[in-house]
């Protein structure tokens, strides 16, 4: 499941799809983020947004 994020200053709790750690990414991010544990990307920048390649589990105001 990939789903585009609007550009937010919002904090995205997501959970790995490969190890299932979950881990908080910024929803504007500007380099690829990583997930802390098998390095498995979890979302992609995307000119401003914020490509999400992992669940979402919530979403931070
Ligand atoms: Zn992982």
């Amino acid at each position: 499941m990939v789903r585009i994020i609007e550009p937010t200053s919002k904090f995205i709790k997501v959970r790995c799809p490969k190890c299932k750690n979950e881990q908080m990414i910024f929803g504007k991010a500007s380099t690829p983020v990583r997930c802390l544990v098998c390095s498995k990307v979890l979302a992609e920048p995307t000119g401003g947004k914020a490509k999400i390649k992992s669940r979402i589990l919530e979403v931070l105001e």
